[in-house]
């Protein structure tokens, strides 16, 4: 297939093309996601023998998005929804827009997305969208017509009772504003509940968009009390200074720790006494990057992987923690705050150099937990003020975590597979019970 990397598709598909997910020599996320169910299949018992239910995703859409670009030409963009497991409810998760979205990429965002709901067990299966288009290259109009399309066009299989999409990378509030109204004017009623994600005027939730980095400090400080971390005195680091980073480092900074290094993609800094962090914040909020941050001393990039801590919340990219840094970094304890940041040989790196890492399906669900409160509210029309929203968030990330705590104990395993054996039996067993349909 011969394409301008972001841009529209402009040749078929050559008809001789394995599709990348029947590929043996491209294991891609796809085949890690495989991986991990294969770690935690022996600690299924007798539910293991539904376990090929997990293995392939329950209806995947592919469609074409055809828009008018401004100059009149017709551009062809290509889409995916993916349902991995309706199980436990309608399926959940966001849509990303990027030019190097994948089929692979989206079943296993789909697929951990039916771990992450499972592991905070919210009555949600999990699903993914995408379309592989740089947003960059759009204008607002394009931008628009590109999400209104794909709505549509993904609309047979989405509803709030169906698959409820949500923002992710490159997508937010504004899209998901377009999403809710085309759905809507497809079906000749208003449906708020078709996303989470939405303008609070819209049936937004309050709290939704702290909701990521709150749940990523509730389990941090959880996780610390049983290692002998005290909070209060702790020194912390921090990749990526966005709505998961940003509201992490503010919490951690409120509970007396000192944020001692911020790293972005404008560059590094680094205070030995703590960075203030409100005033941190108001720089990003202006400059769009922590770099030129006064009060703080800037030091080279690979440096912040060296930054003496007891916490590191990778919270911006995939793939950062690597077999080249993993022995560098000094944390006692990994908060991955970003979906997948650490690669399995980092992962197994530092767990032989016993630090403790929060996997992501834990660590980051605190998203899709208050995702679920605005889609109740919205059924209801019935709004929560925001204490009421953390309360409740807090409390679910608490006994998440206290569960899989007592997994990883019971069966000595890491809290990443202890998070999947958990998620894993959640999902398999309401697959039980339910049976197979005819
Ligand atoms: P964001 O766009 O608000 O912030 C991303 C941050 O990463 C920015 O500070 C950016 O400067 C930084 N960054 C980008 N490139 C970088 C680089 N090369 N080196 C260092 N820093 C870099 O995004 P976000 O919503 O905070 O999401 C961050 C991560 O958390 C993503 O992996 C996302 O999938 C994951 N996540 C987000 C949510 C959510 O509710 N926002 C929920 C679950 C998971």
């Amino acid at each position: 297939m011969s394409r301008t990397p972001g841009g529209p598709v402009s040749a078929a598909p050559s008809p001789n093309a394995l599709p990348s997910y029947l590929d043996p020599s491209n294991l891609g996320p796809w085949g890690i996601y495989l991986q991990q169910v294969d770690r935690v299949t022996p600690y299924l018992g007798n539910l293991a023998r539904w376990v090929e239910t997990l293995k392939r995703p329950k209806r995947a859409l592919i469609v074409d998005v055809p828009i008018h670009l401004d100059d009149g030409t017709v551009a062809h963009f290509e889409g995916y929804r993916v349902q991995h497991n309706t199980s436990r409810g309608p399926g959940k998760g966001g849509v990303r827009f990027h030019q190097d979205v994948t089929l692979s990429e989206v079943m296993a965002l789909s697929a951990w997305m039916s771990i992450k709901n499972a592991a905070v067990n919210v009555p949600y299966g999990g699903a993914k969208g995408g379309i592989r288009v740089d947003p960059r290259r759009l204008s607002r109009g394009e931008l628009e017509r590109v999400t209104r399309r794909y709505t549509s066009e993904i609309g047979i299989i989405i509803g709030p009772n169906k698959d409820i999409p949500a923002p992710d990378v490159n997508t937010d509030e504004q899209i998901m504003a377009w999403m809710m109204d085309t759905y809507s004017m497809n079906q000749g009623s208003t449906a708020t509940g078709v996303v989470t994600g939405k303008p609070i005027d819209l049936g937004g939730s309050l709290g939704r968009r702290e909701a990521t980095g709150r749940g990523v400090f509730t389990v941090g400080v959880e996780a610390a009390k049983h290692i002998g971390l005290d909070i209060a005195s702790a020194r912390v680091i921090v990749q990526g200074f966005g709505n998961v980073g940003g509201v992490a480092g503010k919490l951690f900074a409120e509970a007396g720790a000192r944020v001692v290094a911020v790293q972005d993609h404008g560059g590094t800094i680094y205070r030995e006494a703590g960075l203030d962090v409100p005033l941190l914040l108001k720089h990003v909020a202006e400059h769009r990057t922590v770099a030129g941050f006064e009060g703080a001393e800037s030091i080279p990039n690979d440096q912040f992987w060296d930054v003496d801590c007891d916490i590191l919340v990778p919270a911006a990219l995939e793939a950062q923690l690597t077999k080249d840094n993993a022995g560098r970094i000094k944390a006692r304890m990994v908060i991955e705050g970003a979906n997948g940041p650490t690669t399995p040989e980092a992962d197994d790196i530092l767990h032989d150099r016993n630090i403790l890492v929060l996997p992501d399906v834990i660590a980051n669900a605190g998203g899709v937990t208050v995702s679920y409160f605005e889609w109740v509210q919205d059924f209801s029309s019935f709004f929560w003020d925001e204490d009421e929203i953390n309360a409740r968030l807090v409390r679910i990330m608490k006994a998440a975590f206290a569960g899989i705590w007592q997994v990883a104990q019971d069966h000595k395993v890491s809290l990443r597979t202890a998070t999947f054996i958990v998620a894993c039996k959640r999902i398999l067993h309401t697959r039980e019970l339910r049976g197979l349909y005819p």
